[in-house]
């Protein structure tokens, strides 16, 4: 039977071990949330981040522009922050409205108060194997995997999907631990062969249970990134999540297909409960990384 790799025990790790980080610091590391407008998916992110942060010790600012904030207004918010000695991780909180300069935005955060590890420096420091703030949904992934002890080194793994902040930093970091890569995208031919090569096969596309059967070598491990919300009832009861349809209305799936996956891999990530619950713990761990770097250069 696949061995279920569940992200809550990762994820409870990865805070204790942050724990005595935290005390050993002469001030509690402080993290700024900017979350602009109300998108209601983002306020849940943010919520769940503020709380991570005050169960940890960590002093967290939430800023909450208004939706019609221009550019400009923003970049003056940032530079404050930037200056700000108390503040030791920015965090803006994507999407963006339509009008503001997101790049713009995001590429004004100070490198060393990047708290997502956007930022193209750190994405330098990261293609260069050097250290510096990690996008925190791939190095969480990374935490799973050791904990787990799969094998990455000399092993074949696959990412499905290129985006900045989940498929080319994952590339990145299973590389750095000696996996031969090869990153899959809308373009790639011979998706199936491409994924049916993998050891391990790492799915952030965002299509709901793409990944069937077929992509999967019989004993993979495969790592779902997907979370997507599946609204009919015949689709989630195909794929197993009938009783969650009738809890809630909606269901919430993967880009793995969870009745397959469970029959061909050796191991795998479910949903929800695999990934997710360590992106916030590499975001904790992120800001006390970059209050300790401050703490030691004051
Ligand atoms: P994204 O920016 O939309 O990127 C999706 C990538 O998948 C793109 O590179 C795209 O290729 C590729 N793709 C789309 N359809 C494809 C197909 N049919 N075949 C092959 N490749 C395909 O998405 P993202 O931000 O990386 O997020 C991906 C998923 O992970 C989403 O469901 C998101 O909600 C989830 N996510 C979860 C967490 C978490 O904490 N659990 C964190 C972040 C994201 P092109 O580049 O060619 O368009």
């Amino acid at each position: 039977m696949a061995q279920i790799l569940d992200g809550t025990p990762v994820r409870a790790q990865i805070l204790a071990s942050l724990k005595p980080r935290i005390e050993g610091l002469r001030r509690p590391p402080g993290l700024a949330v900017l979350l602009v407008g109300h998108n209601p998916a983002s306020e849940i992110y943010v919520r769940n981040k503020i709380k991570a942060c005050a169960e940890l010790g960590i002093y967290s600012e939430l800023l909450t522009p208004p939706e019609s904030i221009t550019t400009e207004e923003l970049l003056e918010t940032i530079e404050d922050l930037n200056r700000r000695a108390d503040i030791d991780g920015i965090l803006v909180q994507v999407p963006l409205p339509a009008q503001v300069d997101s790049r713009r935005v995001l590429e004004a955060v100070a490198p060393d108060k990047d708290a997502d590890g956007f930022h193209p420096l750190n994405v330098g420091h990261l293609v260069a194997g050097r250290p510096g703030p990690r996008a925190c949904t791939p190095a969480g992934i990374i935490e799973l995997l050791k904990y787990y002890r799969v094998g990455i080194e000399g092993r074949r793994a696959v990412v499905l999907g290129r985006s900045d902040i989940v498929g080319k930093p994952m590339a990145f970091m299973l590389l750095h631990e000696n996996a031969t890569v090869t990153i899959c995208h809308s373009r790639t031919s011979n998706l199936v062969e491409e994924c049916r090569r993998a050891d391990i096969l790492v799915a952030a596309m965002g299509r709901p249970a793409l990944v069937t059967s077929e992509y999967i070598a019989p004993g993979a491990t495969v790592i779902d990134v997907g979370m997507n919300r599946i609204t009919d009832l015949v689709e989630a009861t195909r794929l197993g999540k009938a009783a969650e349809f009738e809890r809630k209305g909606t269901a919430l799936v993967g880009d793995v297909n969870p009745v397959d996956v469970a029959r061909v891999a050796s191991a795998y990530t479910p949903v929800p409960r695999g990934v997710g619950p360590l992106t916030i713990a590499m975001l904790m761990a992120n800001t006390v990384a970059l209050a300790e770097r401050r703490a030691c250069s004051a």
